[in-house]
Formats: structure tokens, sequence, C-alpha cells
């Protein structure tokens, strides 16, 4: 049986030089962990070459359509767990150095079925929030992405009257712009007669599962951002 040496990790055009024979200015480069004996990752972020497709596809034995094709769905399983990140980091940093009742009350609220398992909501927080940092912070595929409070960006979202999410747009860092841009998205809310909502996350798809959690998570979320912009 043959062992493959490297993993597919993403694809990236971030480098754009072959590690393998050093061409220069590629369009893209496929991220290769490199595989111990076993067959187990053998090293970190650091430790992964970049080969132009045609490498990477002699040096995995592979034709190179099968090369792209893997390195694209690996890509897009990292985008996925930075997504996911950017939600857990929109929804608990603003709870991190809050009272554990009341943390314990959004961990909770949003897994009940771990109410009264054991299972100890400050840890799940600070294990969430760890993990998350760690993904957003990995640079196998390019530079680290925003994680930070800090980094949160105002959105608005209007409800149907039947509490569907209508809309999610990104309101200007500026706060007159920023004032402006509500009040036009609130006449439009109020025209289908539905309800808005001002919440701050790391992307778009964060703020609506913002959105969508209970009034003690947006007050935290609202806290967070005033502490920062006012
Ligand atoms: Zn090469």
């Amino acid at each position: 049986m043959r062992i493959l040496k490297w993993k597919i990790k993403g694809i990236t055009d971030d480098f754009t030089e072959c590690g393998c024979c050093g061409r220069r200015g590629l369009k893209r480069t496929v991220a290769l962990m490199p595989l111990d004996a076993d067959g187990n990752e053998d090293g970190t972020a650091e430790d992964v070459a970049y080969y132009g497709t045609s490498c990477a596809a002699i040096a995995l034995g592979w034709a190179q359509g099968k090369v792209t094709d893997t390195a694209r769905a690996a890509q897009a399983e990292r985008e996925e767990r930075d997504a996911y990140a950017r939600r857990m980091i929109s929804l608990y940093a603003p709870v991190e150095f809050a009272p554990v009742r009341d943390q314990a009350r959004v961990f909770y609220g949003r897994n009940g079925s771990l109410r009264d398992t054991g299972v100890k909501a400050t840890e799940e927080v600070a294990k969430s929030l760890a993990e998350a940092r760690e993904t957003l912070a990995d640079t196998t595929t390019g530079p680290a992405r925003p994680s930070r409070i800090e980094d949160f960006h105002p959105y608005v979202v209007i409800f149907t009257r039947d509490g569907h999410i209508h809309l999610v747009r990104r309101l200007p860092e500026d706060k007159d712009e920023r004032q402006k841009g509500a009040a036009a998205f609130l006449h439009h809310a109020e025209v289908i007669r539905g309800k808005l909502l001002i919440v701050a996350a790391l992307d778009a798809e964060a703020a609506r599962d913002v959105a969508y959690s209970d009034d003690l998570v947006r007050e935290w979320n609202a806290k967070a951002w005033q502490d920062l912009h006012v």
C-alpha cells in the first residue's frame, strides 16, 4: 500500500511560488501538510508547503483534476469552520467576562439539551471562544482573520411580521452615516410592518445568529459595541 506523504489543507492565492520547483507568479498554490509514517499530520501551519498544482499532483501521485477538486473542497471546509468561529465569537465574546449567571443563561439558551447534564456553561463558553480564536488565527491558507470584539461591524437586521429575517445589511462605521443608514432601514421595516434590530458581529451570517438570539445575548452584544464606540 502506498502511504501518502502529504495531506491537502486548502488552496490559496496568497502564496504564489511553488515550494517544490520554485516557479513564481502562480495564480494559486495548494497547501500541503506533511504526514508522518502513520499518516497523521506532522506539523503546524509553519510546516505547510505550498506547491503549484502540477507539482502537488506529482508529489501525491494524483491527477491534477483530483488535486484541484480536493484542494477546493478542503478550502470550502476551512471557510465553513471560519464562519462558525465568527458566529461563536460574535455570540460569546461579549459575555466572556459577564457574570456566571448571565453566561449560563446565554449558553443554555442556545444549548438547552445540555442543561443539568453537568456540562459547565462557563467552561463551554471559554472552550468555544478558544477554539474559534485558534481557527481564525490559523495561517495555513492566508493571513489570520479578524476575531476580536474590536473587529465587529454594525449590522441592521430586519425581521418580517412573522419573525423571519427579511434582510441583513452592514451599516457604515461612521456614527452619522450609521444613524442615517439605520433611519432609512427603519422606514423600510415600518413599510413591511416588520421589526428592526441593530447588532454587532464579525460578519453578516453571525449578525443573523445574534439577531435570532434571546434578549440577553443582544443586551451584552449592544453593551460590548457601546463600550468601544461611545
Ligand atoms: Zn512546482
